[in-house]
């Protein structure tokens, strides 16, 4: 039998009626002939209330225990799943990650998929189970501790069975009928894409449109999965939602594509660091050994030997990247006056492979901004993107305002 993959995300499990509307999508599947595989997320909010809970009671947690207690929330909907289905007379169990078992890397909260043994799952499907439904997010690291893949990790695991079991297609169900140009919550001339480029998804993606872990793109890229991004809410269709596939069966784009924005990035600025040959490998290491993941720099204009340097980083690590600048400098490998961090930015960025071959792109955008009265703190390129850092209470204006630069909203 083809096998097929379904992600359910969290507001599509986030009631039992939600559960039933999905199941039922399911069994759809199944009379079509497929064995498919489900994977959960948690009920919506679930993982939010179990991360508050964790930083409640521990704000330098162990990562160990925050795996234990924000993977339960997917153990819940499978469960309930596989209960839904098995009345639905369709016969269905639901797995742990675990129990599969879904084998990771041992970094806590951002572990990586390593390995998914088919057999135990198979083994079922020739038995007459028509339905394996996993909890997402989760697995086992190699000391047999519960590991979790980063949040909205489910789709990372959606792809990674897809790829494991070689379905015919992975089907994302989320509360939105598809991949926008950008966040539709946030302008609603957001024009639904077709079709969208891996590479173009996985800019959007690590930029901080959520509707796709990036993992789970990168995955998709390398192991050639079928990969689509529908609604669970909207009436079932074969040409429904987004394909995200190769460039090249894309005729036709726009030079951008896209807009992404993150409210999860943090400035922080180290004022007064000496100028001076390895300064920037004094500042960057301890922060990468404390697992900080920085993203734009810039070094000021010195001035009497001493400059500042300015770098953002998601802001539920600023914490962490305090720590570990304030040890190295109470170590004496470092010295700084201050350090100060603003976390009511946003990062807004412009994506499109177009750009590689069309310049002007920066130009127009910086423009745009200006137009509007928009400052622009930190600014980072690459071959097919352009981030700026603006003050947060900018960030829907200034991703209107660059939709409707692009006219993103003509095809
Ligand atoms: P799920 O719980 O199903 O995993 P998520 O909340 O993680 O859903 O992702 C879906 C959300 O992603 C949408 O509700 C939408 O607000 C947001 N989103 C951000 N950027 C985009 C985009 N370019 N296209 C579609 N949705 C986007
Ligand atoms: N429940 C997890 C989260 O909210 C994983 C997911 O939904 O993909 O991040
Ligand atoms: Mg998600």
């Amino acid at each position: 039998m083809p096998v097929l993959v379904m992600k359910f995300g969290g507001t599509s499990v986030a009631t039992l009626d939600r559960i039933k509307r999905a199941a039922k999508r399911v069994a759809l599947e199944v009379a079509k002939g497929y064995d498919v595989i489900v994977i959960v997320s948690a009920m919506s909010g679930k993982t939010n209330e179990l991360v508050g809970w964790v930083n409640e009671t521990s704000p330098l947690y162990d990562a160990r225990e925050y795996d234990a207690v924000v993977s339960s929330g997917e153990n819940v909907t499978a469960g309930l799943m596989a209960l839904t289905l098995q009345e639905m007379d369709v016969p269905a169990r639901s797995w742990q990650g675990w129990q599969v078992p879904v084998k990771t890397t041992s970094a806590h909260s951002s572990a990586r998929i390593e390995e998914i043994p088919s057999d135990n799952i198979m083994a079922k499907f020739g038995e007459g189970m028509k339905v394996a439904v996993v909890a997402g997010f989760q697995g086992i690291s190699p000391e047999g501790r519960i590991t979790t893949l980063g949040r909205g990790g489910s789709d990372t695991t959606a792809v990674a069975f897809a790829a494991a079991f070689d379905a015919e297609r992975c089907d994302i169900y989320t509360d939105v009928d598809g991949v926008y140009t950008t966040d539709p919550r946030i302008a609603e001339q957001a024009r639904k894409l077709d079709k969208i480029s891996f590479e173009e998804m996985l800019e959007l993606a690590s930029l901080g449109a959520k509707v796709l872990q990036t993992r789970s793109v990168e995955l998709a890229m390398r192991y050639k999965v079928k990969l689509r991004v529908l609604s669970s809410f909207e009436e079932p269709s074969d040409t429904a939602g987004t394909l995200v596939c190769d460039e090249e069966e894309i005729m036709e784009s726009n030079v951008v594509s896209g807009i992404a924005y993150s409210r999860d990035e943090a400035k922080m600025t180290l004022q007064s660091v000496a100028d001076r040959p390895g300064i920037a490998a004094a500042i960057f290491g301890p922060l990468s050994d404390a697992g900080v993941n920085v993203d734009m720099i810039i070094q000021n204009i010195a001035e009497e030997g001493r400059t500042d340097m300015t770098f953002s980083c998601p802001t539920d690590q600023v914490m962490r990247a305090e720590k570990a600048l304030n040890d190295a400098k109470d170590a004496g490998e470092l010295n700084f006056a201050d350090l100060i961090a603003d976390t009511n930015v946003a990062k807004i960025s412009a994506v499109g492979i177009g750009m590689r071959s069309q310049s002007g792109v920066a130009a127009k955008m910086f423009q745009t901004l200006s137009d509007e009265g928009i400052n622009i703190k930190v600014i980072a390129t690459s071959e097919i993107k352009i981030s700026v850092l603006v003050d947060r209470k900018y960030m829907e204006l200034a991703v209107q305002s660059l939709h409707d630069a692009f006219e993103l909203e003509k095809a």
